[in-house]
């Protein structure tokens, strides 16, 4: 199967557009205007361009020989944490940039997590001379101090989300409160595969361009074959559904890395949160559940819903990792192959340890969604 067009904004019996009357117009105006640029070769020539002289595209492609010889199997990483600002998060944001300058928008509005995806969007704004407003939950903003004033030094106003658990979850609501009021002149610019009809499948279009590239990669490597199994960390389930999409129409297993505190399709609860019908952390009364994690870029209940299709077709799965393995996996790639990893991607890293006995002799293509400077502080307190 390849990685079909979502009808009527749905991925099987997932997504959808579930936001309130005054957002309609807004979510149908950007999918108009979405399906008008990605048609058009001048608007796929300037991403492309930027992607390469800006982003710093193609990433490599790298094999890892230590830690293979350490893990039994063959290890291959994507390197999006070598793009301009330290993450994948980048292609997704320059293409909705890009976007909300067509449609004659002058300002951005976005939430972010860990702030990556806040300082991948100042850092859009900053570039085109937009206006932009990140919304960060209260308790990330204590956690991610350097993300803020990375922020704030690109021209961007930070407002702290205050209610809920004053993370991820929270912001995203704040920030589309804010978009709800400003949407005449304002763009929301989704950080993940989540949210109502465009989002999940405009982002993912944004990052497709990971997909295809790693399958040329892998092609060139392999031999023209392609890898057993391809996985990558899932908080909204952006990255992981960019590097999928080079592979969904090969034998290739595709595999999703969930924090044990947030696995939505581990608990595999159908229900509605930002604007989709996805799986997500719920109580027996369908209130939305508080995730946990060690990485705040993947403390979201939820998981965007073309990953919830995935899951019930069978054609990916989810497996959860806890935090003590994300730390040893983070701890492993540094020492093995001198990459220090974002908290996120060692999630990958740390169900490669734990998965080992049934991928000995397999071919593992990683996603490596970003680099960990961000996160050096944090493991300094944890095992320093
Ligand atoms: C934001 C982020 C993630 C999680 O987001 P997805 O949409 O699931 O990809 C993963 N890794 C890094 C480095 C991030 O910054």
């Amino acid at each position: 199967m390849t990685m079909a067009d979502p009808v009527d904004g749905r991925f099987g019996d997932f997504g959808g557009m579930y936001v309130p009357e005054t957002l309609v117009p807004a979510c149908q105006e950007l999918d108009a205007a979405f399906r008008e640029a990605w048609a058009d070769p001048s608007f796929r020539a300037e991403l492309d361009e930027l992607q390469a002289n800006y982003t710093g595209r193609p990433s490599p492609l790298t094999e890892c020989r230590n830690l293979s010889a350490e893990l039994g199997c063959r290890v291959l990483l994507k390197r999006e944490d070598l793009n301009h600002t330290g993450s994948h998060k980048i292609n997704n944001v320059l293409g909705q940039a890009l976007l909300a300058r067509r449609m004659g928008k002058t300002r951005l509005v976005a939430e972010t997590g860990a702030g990556q995806h806040g300082v991948a969007t100042a850092t859009a704004a900053a570039l085109f001379g937009m206006e932009c407003v990140v919304y960060m939950g209260a308790v990330d903003i204590e956690r991610q101090k350097l993300n803020v004033f990375r922020m704030q030094l690109l021209g961007t106003e930070v407002r702290s989300a205050e209610s809920g658990s004053k993370t991820l979850k929270d912001a995203v609501n704040e920030a589309m409160r804010y978009w709800v009021a400003a949407v005449e002149n304002t763009h929301y610019c989704l950080g993940s595969v989540m949210g109502p009809h465009p989002y999940p499948w405009m982002v993912r279009e944004f990052h497709r361009v990971i997909g295809e590239e790693a399958s040329a990669q892998c092609a060139a490597l392999l031999d023209g074959g392609t890898p057993d199994v391809v996985a990558a960390c899932v908080g909204g389930g952006s990255n992981a559904i960019g590097i999928f999409s080079g592979f969904a129409d090969t034998n290739a297993e595709l595999v999703g890395v969930e924090p044990a505190g947030g696995a939505a399709v581990g608990r595999a609860v159908p229900g509605i949160v930002h604007g989709s019908q996805s799986y997500l952390m719920q109580d027996e009364w369908g209130q939305v559940l508080e995730a946990e994690s060690i990485s705040a870029g993947l403390d979201y209940p939820g998981i965007g819903p073309e990953h919830s299709h995935l899951a019930k077709i069978g054609r990916a799965r989810y497996e959860p990792v806890t935090d003590d393995e994300v730390v040893a996996g983070f701890q492993l790639l540094a020492r093995t192959e001198g990459i220090i990893p974002a908290l996120e991607s060692a999630h990958v890293i740390a169900w490669l340890t734990k998965a080992r006995e049934e991928l000995q002799g397999k071919t593992v293509l990683v996603n490596l969604s970003g680099r960990g400077d961000k996160d050096v502080a944090q493991m300094m307190d944890i095992i320093g």
